[in-house]
This record gives C-alpha cells, sequence and structure tokens, in this order.
C-alpha cells in the first residue's frame, strides 16, 4: 500500500501477522482502478482533441461498449445513477400520483421519487432475497398508481415474472432500479435489460464504475429517442423540443469506465473466490439471501443477517477495533426516513435492515484479511 513506509513499526519484533492487518483500515468497499497508463493512454487523447463532454468520442464509444457487453439496444449513458431514475420517471410521463417501491434499498431509490414530486408507497420484501415482494403488490394499487420501482437488491433478481403480470394487468410502467444489476444475468439475459427502464449506476462503489455514471436501459426506440434528448437540455442545435436537463457526462469520466472495462471479468472472478471464502468460513455463523434459480450472480457485495441487532452492534464493535468497517447496507428501512409525510408499516424489511450488513468485498482484498474478518466475527457472536 502506498505510504506504508512510513508507517513502519518500531516494534516490529513483536509485530504478528494480525497486528499488520490491524494497522490497514478495511472499508467495506475500495474502488477499483486500472493501471495509470492504461487511464491515461485515453486522457492523452482527449488532451489531443480538446473536446472534454458533450457526447465525445470516448463517451459514444464507452456506451457502444457497454451495450455490447450487456446485450441490449437501447442504452443511454447518464451523469450518475439518480438523474438516472429521476428521468426514467419524466420521460415516461410520471410527473406525479404514487410509485409502488421497496423499503430495502439505498436511499437514492425513495429520495429520487419524492424529489419527482410523486408519492412513494412501500410493499414489504421477500425475507429470503429481500426484493419487493410480488404477493403484496396488488393490494396497494391504487387509481393514482402510475408505476412499480423495484430495485434487483445486491444484485438479486427481482420477481420479474411476476412484477410484469401485475404491472400489464393494471396498465403500469415498471422502472428497475438496477444499481447493483450490472453484470448480473437472469434466464439468459442481462438483468439491467428487464422493464420499461432499467436504471445503472456506475458510481466508484459500484462493482464496475466510471468514478460518477449511470445509464437508462430502455425497451421502447422512442422512449429512448426522447431521454436522449432530455438529458441533453432537450435540445438539438437551435431548435428546442422538450424540457430538459444537463445529464451529460465527461470524457475523463468516460475514460476511466473504457480502462476498467478490459478487468471487469477478472474484478467479478476475484470477487466469486473472495464470496467463496467468506460462505466457506461463516457457514453456519450467519444467514446468507437466498438468490433466484436462472441466476449468474455479480457478486455486487456480501450481505450477511446477523440474529439480532445487538449481535450486529457487538460485531461490528470488534471489527472498527480492529480497523475493519463494514456497513449497514440498508439501515434505516427507508419507510422511515424521517422526511416522509407518513409512515407505512414495513414489518420484514425493518426488521432484516436492523441485523444486516455487508462485509468487505474488493478486488485487493486478501485471504489473510478475509480470514482474520471471519475469525473476529466468530470470536464477538
Ligand atoms: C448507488 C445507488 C443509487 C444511486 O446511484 P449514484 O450513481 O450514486 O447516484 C441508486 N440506487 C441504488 C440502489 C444504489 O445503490
Amino acid at each position: 500500500m502506498l505510504g506504508q513506509g512510513l508507517q513502519q513499526d518500531t516494534t516490529t519484533q513483536s509485530t504478528t501477522c494480525n497486528d499488520k492487518i490491524d494497522s490497514e483500515k478495511i472499508f467495506v468497499t475500495r474502488s477499483f482502478l486500472p493501471p495509470i497508463e492504461e487511464y491515461n493512454k485515453y486522457t492523452a487523447k482527449i488532451f489531443n482533441n480538446a473536446q472534454l463532454t458533450n457526447q465525445g468520442p470516448l463517451l459514444l464509444e464507452l456506451e457502444k461498449r457497454l451495450s455490447e457487453y450487456l446485450k441490449v439496444r437501447n442504452f443511454q449513458y447518464v451523469t450518475n445513477g439518480t438523474i438516472a431514475i429521476q428521468i426514467a420517471l419524466k420521460v415516461l410521463g410520471i410527473e406525479d400520483g404514487e410509485i409502488i417501491t421497496t423499503p430495502f434499498s439505498y436511499v437514492a431509490t425513495t429520495s429520487s421519487i419524492l424529489w419527482e414530486r410523486c408519492r412513494p408507497v412501500f410493499v414489504d420484501i421477500d425475507p429470503d432475497n429481500f426484493t419487493i415482494d410480488v404477493n403484496k403488490i396488488e393490494e396497494k394499487i391504487t387509481p393514482k398508481t402510475r408505476a412499480i420501482m423495484p430495485v434487483h437488491v445486491f444484485g438479486y433478481a427481482c420477481n420479474i415474472d411476476g412484477i410484469q403480470k401485475i404491472a400489464d394487468k393494471y396498465n403500469l410502467k415498471v422502472i428497475y432500479d438496477a444499481a447493483h444489476a450490472f453484470a448480473s444475468i437472469y434466464k439468459g439475459r442481462s438483468l439491467v435489460s428487464y422493464g420499461d427502464i432499467s436504471t445503472c449506476s456506475f458510481h466508484a462503489t459500484k462493482l464496475f464504475h466510471t468514478i460518477e455514471g449511470g445509464a437508462c436501459i430502455i425497451k421502447d426506440d422512442e422512449i429512448s429517442k426522447k431521454l436522449n434528448l432530455i438529458k441533453r437540455f432537450g435540445h438539438n442545435v437551435d431548435e428546442h423540443i422538450c424540457l430538459g436537463i444537463n445529464a451529460k457526462q465527461s470524457e475523463f469520466n468516460a475514460a476511466m469506465g473504457l480502462a476498467n472495462l478490459p478487468y471487469l471479468s477478472n474484478i467479478i472472478s476475484t470477487r466469486r473466490d473472495i464470496s467463496n471464502l467468506y460462505d466457506k468460513l461463516l457457514s453456519g455463523y450467519v444467514k446468507r439471501p437466498k438468490p433466484q434459480q436462472d441466476l449468474e450472480y455479480n457478486y455486487a457485495y456480501y450481505p450477511v443477517v446477523f440474529k439480532d441487532e445487538k449481535q450486529l452492534l457487538n460485531v461490528f464493535k470488534t471489527l472498527n477495533e480492529h480497523n475493519i468497517f463494514p456497513r449497514r447496507y440498508f439501515y434505516p428501512s427507508l419507510n422511515k426516513l424521517p422526511y416522509l409525510k407518513e409512515y407505512q408499516e414495513c414489518p420484514i424489511s425493518e426488521d432484516i435492515c436492523s441485523r444486516i450488513a455487508c462485509l468487505p468485498l474488493y478486488v485487493g482484498l486478501q485471504p489473510k484479511q478475509i480470514e482474520y474478518i471471519c475469525s473476529l466475527i466468530k470470536k464477538s457472536l
């Protein structure tokens, strides 16, 4: 690690292996970085042609490469995964009304709905894979319902067929917050290819990143064309066509994406190996989600469920004392956000949120460190 020479312990004689691990902070994730020369190869092109943003050549190349990788037709890259959700609501003409969604996600799922002046209607989750419980959706549909916004949380697939059946029956749009779903494959198709629109995030903490970044994957060609306008202020040179916003991305972000992309399959297989080692070491100690059948998982996260919140806090205390910082993903359950106007009960999500955490998972995390993390967890259970 950088700077390690400066922190060298003068009492090396008594330094055990664990002490050494202890001195280095381990967070829940660490951004993947490509070799700097490979990034610079792309930035040299930017310096050469002086186009820094506005659908530049690197961005167009990244869009093309990602849509080929995902095998999807309408792939629109945007500035981040939050604006992707907001633009998805806008382009589908959903400006008010109720959106059925999950309380078990990152705050951006709910905040985007609120920001677009819609009302989030929370449906509780499946206790096995933490995605929206498809059997509880219909009872929440009212004449004001406009769309369903489920989340493929941690990269696990929602009950896509069940959700689509309900959407068809009630003429609702389906927008998947697929921020975790990039590179998961479900029933032979990219998990991000389902619904009217799926949204992705390429934030630095995600499986594949462009520092900041996001995308919409759109079923309908016309909607995709409109989205392509909306993300660029809604105009073509002097012709102003519709209300737009600025969701364009810079060439430097695209350069990072292009430099990272060749490492994607390595990133996924390394994360799979880490997850398998955790599985082996923690089997019987913590509860793990049950992925759906027909899912080729992307290993985006390593969530574990403890017996109760007390046990979770105990484990966190021990790990934190040893410079290890897992995160409570997700906490609190989003139906309990303080700025919501009313409380909608979701007992399963609230229970899971009180005792779930994600363990460190990133390229570069060493087997020794994983063994150490697991031994500390077992000790504090
Ligand atoms: C990260 C994330 C987002 C937001 O993506 P950004 O690119 O950070 O704006 C939205 N939803 C979920 C579930 C996320 O994890």
